[in-house]
């Protein structure tokens, strides 16, 4: 891992402006999301400003600026909280917020306040009232294990809470939501041998993984191979993309994306609207420019290939599909226009045009 900018390969150490080194410096002193960035990342960027994998590890100033749209908890997940772990928002399915640390940081993270003082992962103590909860409400038919990145938990770490979920609901379909095939694809065969965790997952089952992709050059060779077995072994790979300012807000790197990983028999599920985390703003594409986008996207990939493009509405409105239909009006705030996005619950829900 690497946590300091003398540690970067040294064609990125000199790409980094002086604003840059000033403010990596100093951003665990301003209590921002720290850097941290693994070899294997660190070895897929360009050292250009606007290389799309470097602007995803590599601190922007911007981060410090004041943003008014942006929420502490911009999904609104406190107001769902059954455990310290638990979120339970929508009927049918419930979050566990499983390991705290991730493998590097994204820079657009919406977790970054949880991630600037991560948790460890989910503790023998803390998952009791997890099971008890989700024994008592057979209503939940589907747990998303996050974190963090559950991924940074070893192999043993792993099967314990497997097990535990497991004991409490042995219908469960779990949902593992990790970053770490593309960031750290070593971790992929770590253990005593290559498969460990592949085997260890499909003891598991029914269970499938969510893979947070965001561009078709984090498809490298190791991280394609080892997820390909994965699938190849009867484990559904699903793909979460965010849409990001600068990295991806073309129809073509999108379509480029969603085609490979398609070919590689892995699912496009969603393509998301970038949350309102703070420090995040200069990563945000206006909602109609999105929309627009999503229209060319349509024309370029197969339906198969294409996901659902959504958004969580801020402060704990809920996930929707967005098309023009969501878009019911718009509003002026203290000087500032908001789009009113309807709820699932007919309640709109402002978030900013721009
Ligand atoms: S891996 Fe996920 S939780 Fe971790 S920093 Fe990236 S976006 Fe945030």
């Amino acid at each position: 891992m690497i946590l300091s900018i003398d540690d970067l390969p040294p064609r990125l150490a000199a790409s980094l402006s002086p604003e840059e080194k000033v403010f990596i410096d100093d951003i665990e002193g301003r209590g921002l999301l720290p850097f941290a960035v693994t070899h294997h990342f660190a070895s897929l960027a360009g050292p250009e400003q606007n290389d799309p994998i470097r602007r995803q590890f590599i601190p922007d100033p911007r981060e410090a600026l004041p943003d008014p749209h942006a929420l502490d908890d911009p999904l609104g997940e406190a107001l769902y909280r059954k455990t310290p772990r638990l979120i339970h928002q929508y009927k049918d399915r419930a979050l566990l917020l499983a390991g705290g640390l991730c493998a590097g940081y994204c820079r657009h993270c919406f977790r970054r306040k949880r991630q600037a003082a991560p948790q460890s992962f989910i503790t023998g103590a803390e998952l009791p009232p997890v099971c008890a909860y989700l024994k008592d409400h057979p209503e939940i038919k589907e747990l998303l294990v996050s974190g963090g990145d559950p991924l940074t938990a070893a192999n043993d770490e792993l099967d314990r809470l497997f097990t535990g979920l497991r004991e409490a609901r042995p219908d469960l379909l779990l949902r593992l939501c990790t970053r770490a095939p593309v960031t750290a694809p070593e971790r992929l065969t770590d253990g005593e041998t290559p498969g460990e965790l592949r085997e260890l997952l499909l003891r598991h089952r029914p269970l499938r993984a969510a893979i947070h992709l965001n561009h078709p050059r984090e498809l490298a060779e190791k991280t394609r191979r080892g997820l390909e077995t994965w699938a190849a072994a009867g484990i559904p790979i699903l793909v979460q993309t965010v849409l990001l300012r600068g990295i991806n807000d073309n129809a073509e790197t999108l379509a480029e994306l969603f085609r490979e990983c398609a070919g590689l028999g892995f699912r496009p599920y969603y393509l998301f609207q970038l949350d309102l985390a703070p420090g995040t703003a200069h990563f945000r594409v206006p909602l109609r420019q999105g929309l627009h986008l999503y229209d060319e996207l349509k024309k370029q990939v197969p339906k198969a290939a294409l996901p659902v493009y959504a958004v969580d509405l801020p402060g704990g409105g809920g996930k929707i599909a967005l098309n023009d239909d969501s878009i019911a009006g718009e509003k002026t705030e203290k000087g500032r226009q908001q789009l009113l996005l309807r709820g699932p619950d007919g309640r709109l829900w402002p978030y900013p045009a721009a």
